[in-house]
């Protein structure tokens, strides 16, 4: 099992001409509603792609905490550790421009109540073979989860976003590192990815993603090339999840290191050629006709 332990949002996506100044009110164009938040993100990429998946965290009791409840759901994610508390589900509010610029405010809402591991969380991990973390929830919780996840030898995932500068012992208790360049430099305080990544690589294993070019796999003194499929991007969003989530589903299955990354990347290269984040996540069957074409 992965027991991915995370937030949940509902993205809310206007698109402007142009983003109004300070006082200033616009008319926009259009107006969706997208599931999202990194952990949501993850637990049903991880799901889709066939692995058994239980999502803790918290929504609110109220409408958008139930369709995201139902969205994961329905792609077979676990929903029982998560929690339904008195504030409102953690809301992203996302204008993009004509440019394609986007500004976001972030509003934690529940995602933010989880503060302490409890005997739910812990009951997951323990059943879980890798335990699966980002940023969007308090990071005393996060380091907490990661230091259970160890002691219990359960292998511990981080996607470091959105980064900041973590303690060294949350690294520390980390096997596999995953961030983007930009995380990777941030974290490392090394202005070159692959330096980062080495320089990120003391404790475990660092992959780190780079867009359109592939993702490096750092193994202490071994890197790895991992290529990225040459494919038609139309929207990346939640690429980086896409990939983390199934790179969880192969290493809790079992696979060597190439074929885990291998499904990874071939699931990040089907989810950028279509538009959105949860609706554009393909399933293993489409995963496995992708590579054997
Ligand atoms: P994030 O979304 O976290 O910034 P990246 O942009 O690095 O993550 O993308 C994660 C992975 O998705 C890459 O390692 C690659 O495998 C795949 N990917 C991203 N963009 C493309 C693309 N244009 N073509 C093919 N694969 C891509």
């Amino acid at each position: 099992m992965i027991a991915v332990l995370g937030s949940a949002n509902l993205d809310l996506v206007v698109t402007v001409d142009r983003a109004p100044g300070r006082g200033e009110t616009v008319t926009g164009r259009t107006f969706t509603t997208v599931p999202g938040g990194k952990g949501a993100n993850q637990a049903l990429a991880a799901a889709r792609a066939g692995g058994d998946v239980t999502l803790l965290g918290a929504v609110g009791d109220d409408e958008f905490g139930r369709r995201i409840a139902a969205l994961l759901t329905a792609s077979g994610v676990d929903v029982s550790g998560l929690a339904v508390n008195e504030l409102p589900t953690g809301t992203a509010h996302i204008t993009v421009d004509g440019t394609g610029d986007n500004s976001i405010v972030v509003v934690p809402g529940a995602n933010g109540t989880v503060a302490r591991l409890t005997d739910a969380h812990r009951t997951a991990i323990d059943a879980a073979e890798v335990v699966l973390l980002q940023l969007e929830l308090p990071l005393p919780l996060v380091e907490e989860a990661a230091a259970y996840a160890r002691s219990r030898g359960v292998r511990v995932m981080l996607t470091p976003a959105p980064a900041v500068p973590l303690p060294p012992s949350l690294l520390a208790a980390v096997d596999v590192l995953v961030p983007n360049e930009h995380e990777a430099v941030l974290l490392a305080g090394v202005a070159d990815p692959v330096a980062a990544a080495r320089a990120l690589a003391a404790s475990g294993d660092v992959v780190v993603t780079l867009g359109a070019r592939g993702a490096l796999r750092v193994n202490g003194a071994t890197t790895t090339d991992v290529p990225a499929f040459a494919v038609e991007a139309v929207d990346t969003t939640a690429a980086g999840d896409t990939f983390a989530g199934v790179l969880a589903v192969g290493l809790a299955a079992g696979l060597e290191w190439p074929d885990a990354l291998r499904r990874a990347s071939a699931a990040a290269a089907l989810s950028v050629q279509r538009p959105g984040a949860s609706s554009s996540m393909p399933d293993r069957g489409e995963i496995d006709a992708f590579l054997a074409e």
